[in-house]
């Protein structure tokens, strides 16, 4: 378990508890890779684990048969998948997906829901945490009704970078077309004024960060205010 503890800085949610609540929970908690395109959670399907991401990114995709995964939310090292169980839901309306491949801790739902009622200060943070996605999902909402397609992958490749490892986005156009809900030929044409502008590169499916203010500048206001609302929420 040390080198759990040891990694345990890596998850902001976990290193923001009081510490005999962080020791009780990683005490739980086992090592997990987080490896691309696994499905941690199904929607209307109980959760089995909550995961705490290290590294890599989780999306929350909807999904139905009469169009392709969209992506709607996502989680890094800031967060959790399963903050709901805090709010004595076990049943996702979502499904999570890893869209960049990490490493993360997870802990048993049955397990999580014990240690929630001896631990005031998970049970905060998750509800937070749940809030906070809330408004990811108020801003997505937004994001997709009012603002151009180029503002919004400006936005999905800052929130990407953010909980990434390197300056290197493993991210196709087709891959992106699906996050954003829109044609791939769309995709392209914003990708390619980012790219003339120089804020990013792009070759063989892997986008490269060349410049995060330049991208925050081209980004619509959802990426400021969702930075705003976890800061809120998780204030040192
Ligand atoms: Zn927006």
């Amino acid at each position: 378990m040390s080198n759990i503890s040891l990694k345990s800085a890596s998850n902001k949610l976990i290193a923001g508890l009081p510490e005999v609540e962080s020791q009780r929970l990683l005490q739980r908690c086992e090592p997990v890779e987080l490896t691309f395109g696994s499905i941690l959670c199904e929607a209307q399907m109980p959760l089995q684990h909550a995961y705490f991401p290290l590294s890599g990114l989780i999306s929350l995709v909807t999904d139905s048969s009469d169009h392709k995964p969209l992506s709607v939310a996502m989680i890094g090292n800031e967060g959790v998948l399963g903050a709901t169980l805090a709010l004595d839901v076990s049943t996702p309306r979502l499904r999570g997906v890893v869209h960049g491949s990490g490493a993360g801790l997870r802990i048993k739902a049955s397990r999580l829901n014990r240690l929630l009622r001896d631990s005031p200060g998970l049970q905060s943070a998750l509800m937070r945490y749940a809030y906070v996605l809330m408004g990811q999902l108020q801003q997505t909402a937004t994001c997709n009704s009012f603002h151009e397609v180029e503002m919004r992958l400006a936005r999905w490749l800052l929130m990407a970078h953010d909980r990434a490892d390197s300056e290197q986005l493993p991210l196709t156009h087709q891959f992106l077309a699906n996050l954003l809900g829109v044609q791939r030929s769309a995709v392209t044409i914003a990708a390619g004024k980012l790219q003339r502008k120089e804020l990013i590169g792009y070759s063989r499916g892997q986008v490269r960060i060349l410049s995060r203010k330049g991208l925050e500048a081209a980004s619509c206001e959802c990426y400021g205010m969702q930075i705003r609302d976890y800061a809120l929420q998780f204030a040192d």
